[in-house]
């Protein structure tokens, strides 16, 4: 490969279209105009079109933008919790909204599991009264994912709850029942493979009636963000603030190229290319898989444990061949390395990566 080639979870490799993409927005200006023109309606419209489509989000979900999944942890705990909110923790981010909700004062709980094992049936039965559950469908620090099977029983068993979905490393992976779910949010530099800058809030009217509620207690439901100025705004197709329309035209575009290859194909290339890639990581003496129940085993954040030789020198050994693969998270960059699985990585490119595991 001429160019670096990036399997990092985040950011990652571009889409394969955005060059184009950002040569055309350059021509016409994009990032100059007025986000209350005409010009940036069509593109927010658009883009929350071709996202409905893709991630077959119903009418009864809208779809806001934001400026990351961070903004979004602290609007869903600002908007959706008085008090007690719960949190499935089992790695570096899912742990991260759950200390959010403790520096909002509010009062989280949690159910925590060991780094690299996910959550069983057991793990669902959740203390009573809980205004909001916290789902991590895909953890990226550990490489773990939360069964979308399980969120009806969650629901069934907690009416009263919001159930959000953070699907910030598996979009556009998932296939949610959105009827089951009151809000499901990402941002796009993982699988969406775009620059980072921009998040995307899905959410029902269960979450509009509490932000509407804890606002009438004279609660902070957020300033220059919450629901409500986030939905005032984008029923005529605009935002509060001043957006990163750059990242919202290209958003549309990339949605769009997606739904022309269609989240089936996507979905089913995704399956194709994680089985090759786990079987060589059990296959080679120089790894293992991380995660060692397969059903928790992540398709789009592939987390292998080295063996013999450090991380370093892995990640330098496929860097010489332009192929930057992921560090481990935090402290575990001293015994893992992630690969990521995303929509834009070519099959070709992970028949080149699983050549150069078994060179090694
Ligand atoms: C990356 C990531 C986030 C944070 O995304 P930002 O765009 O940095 O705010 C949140 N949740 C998960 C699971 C992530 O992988």
């Amino acid at each position: 490969m001429a160019l670096k080639y990036y399997f990092t979870p985040g950011p990652s490799e571009l889409y394969f279209t955005v060059p184009d993409h950002m040569k055309t927005a350059l021509t016409e200006k994009v990032a100059s105009i007025s986000h209350r023109s005409a010009q940036f309606q069509k593109y927010f419209k658009h883009a929350s079109e071709q996202l409905r489509t893709l991630l077959n989000v119903p009418e009864t979900h809208h779809i806001v933008f934001t400026s990351s999944a961070n903004e979004i942890w602290e609007r869903i705990l600002q908007n959706g919790v008085k008090e007690h909110s719960f949190h499935f923790v089992n790695g570096a981010f899912s742990k991260k909204f759950y200390d959010f909700g403790v520096q909002l004062g509010k009062s989280p709980q949690k159910v925590e599991v060991p780094f690299g094992e996910g959550f069983t049936e057991e793990h669902l039965a959740i203390p009573a009264n809980m205004e909001m559950i916290a789902v991590t469908q895909n953890e990226t620090s550990a490489g773990v994912s939360f069964p979308v099977e399980y969120l009806p029983t969650l629901r069934k068993n907690n009416p009263d709850a919001l159930i959000t979905v953070d699907a910030v490393s598996s979009v556009p992976y998932p296939e949610f029942d959105y009827s089951t779910i009151d809000s499901v949010y990402f941002s796009v530099q993982k699988g969406m493979g775009l620059p980072a800058g921009l998040g995307v809030w899905i959410l029902n009217d269960r979450c509009v009636e509490k932000a509407t509620q804890l606002k009438n207690e004279g609660l902070s439901v957020g300033t220059y963000h919450s629901i409500p100025s986030l939905l005032k705004k984008a029923e005529v197709f605009q935002t509060p603030a001043t957006p990163n329309v750059l990242g919202i035209y290209l958003l549309g575009k990339v949605v769009e190229d997606m739904n022309r290859r269609g989240a089936a194909v996507i979905r089913q290339e995704t399956n194709y290319k994680a089985a090759f890639m786990y079987q060589a990581l059990e296959n080679s003496p120089y790894f293992e898989p991380l995660v060692k129940e397969k059903s928790h085993r992540s398709k789009t954040v592939i987390v292998a444990k080295c063996l013999e030789k450090t991380p370093a020198e892995i990640l330098e050994y496929f860097a010489q061949k332009k192929m930057i693969l992921g560090s481990g998270y935090g402290s575990h960059k001293t015994e893992q390395i992630r690969i990521a699985n995303f929509p834009t990585h070519s099959k070709e490119s992970f028949l080149m990566l699983v050549d150069l595991i078994e060179a090694m």
